[in-house]
């Protein structure tokens, strides 16, 4: 693919400004060999973070465009919206009759992806004191018709509107908890609160990792979102999905030629004890902030592409069995 064409990218002066002297990489523990939890970075409490000054300034760009403002106020509308409490003491069944029937209930809402995992407390932000049993992980897939006009405020746009769904998923999924007397706590984007909703995405089965720092799915490749209920209602987790994308990855440059900073590292490397795909905190985040949330390389992955996936999937597939024999 060809090099994006917002190369050179300079950032507006304004943004150089509130630049920490800390760099956003070292926050994300870049390099580090030990294992330690994530610390917060951007999309919490901007009062608690290095990088809180450009969180706020994030919000405000484009002040008068029309599509952001009524995404924002529907997602608003949406966050806005009360759960019903815990109705009295929990019911009792088992895991799989309560898993089958969550998993029932969420064909009737609006989302796409669903998954069950158990909380790890490694994939919370530090600080955070959750112990519930279970993350229930949702995806809402963006239209991609939208997400493909990145970095345009179209897919800025996008990435709200979906959000909102997420969220809305979700509270309906813990009102349903509620109803059944268990209690359940709602996270939706893009405040990231307690809970890394990556991994336990990936460990429910929504995909892996792909280069440009996000999940690939089978199906609708990384152009979706996420959102969580932590609860302790009994479940069974859904199986984790692998299919080779580390391979493909290997292969292609197509996120890191589009992104316009080139923020994203050509080889895994070490991350607070694990080795993953890896995105330049303050390289992305400077574009990012002046164009609407960027997305363009999620937009640009080939999965992302409708229809793509499950055909690249079984190219995988016969490629691993080849090497196999
Ligand atoms: S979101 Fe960040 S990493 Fe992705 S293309 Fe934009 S600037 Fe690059
Ligand atoms: S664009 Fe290519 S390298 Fe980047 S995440 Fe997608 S498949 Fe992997």
């Amino acid at each position: 693919m060809a090099k994006s064409p917002y190369r050179p990218f300079h950032p507006n002066p304004e943004q150089i400004a509130l630049m920490p002297s800390v760099s956003g990489n070292t926050i994300n523990g870049l390099g580090e060999t030990p294992f330690r939890r994530a610390a917060p970075i951007y999309w919490h409490e901007p009062e608690t973070l290095h990088h809180g000054e450009l969180q706020k300034w994030f919000y405000t760009q484009n002040p008068d465009n029309e599509a952001i403002n009524k995404a924002r106020a529907a997602r608003n509308s949406i966050l806005n919206i009360e759960v019903p409490p815990v109705s009295g003491p929990p019911l009792q069944q088992s895991a799989e009759k309560w898993t089958q029937e969550l998993a029932a209930f969420v064909e009737s809402i609006d989302c796409e992806l669903f998954g069950i995992t158990a909380l790890n407390p490694d994939w919370t932000y530090e600080g955070a004191g959750l112990t519930q049993n279970w993350v229930i992980m949702v995806g809402v897939a963006h239209d991609y018709e939208q997400i493909a006009t990145a970095p345009e405020m179209t897919a800025g746009a996008e990435v709200i509107k979906q959000y909102g769904r997420g969220s809305k998923a979700v509270k309906d999924i813990a009102g349903w908890i509620h109803d059944r007397g268990w209690d359940a706590d709602c996270h939706g984007g893009p405040m990231a609160g307690p809970l890394l909703l990556v991994p336990h995405a990936i460990e429910c089965g929504f995909g892996e990792l792909g280069k440009h720092g996000s999940i690939i799915n089978r199906e609708y490749g990384s152009s979706f979102r996420l959102a969580a209920v932590v609860t302790d209602i009994p479940l069974i987790p859904t199986p984790k999905a692998t299919y080779h994308v580390d391979d493909f990855c290997e292969r292609c440059q197509v996120c890191a030629n589009a992104c316009p900073p080139e923020a994203i590292l050509p080889e895994k490397v070490m991350v607070r004890g694990n080795t993953k795909w890896y995105v330049d905190f303050d390289k992305c985040i400077p574009f990012f902030n002046e164009n609407s949330g960027c997305a363009i390389c999620i937009a640009a992955c080939p999965w992302s592409i409708p229809g793509r996936g499950p055909k690249i999937v079984q190219q995988l597939l016969r490629r691993a069995a080849r090497s196999a024999r």
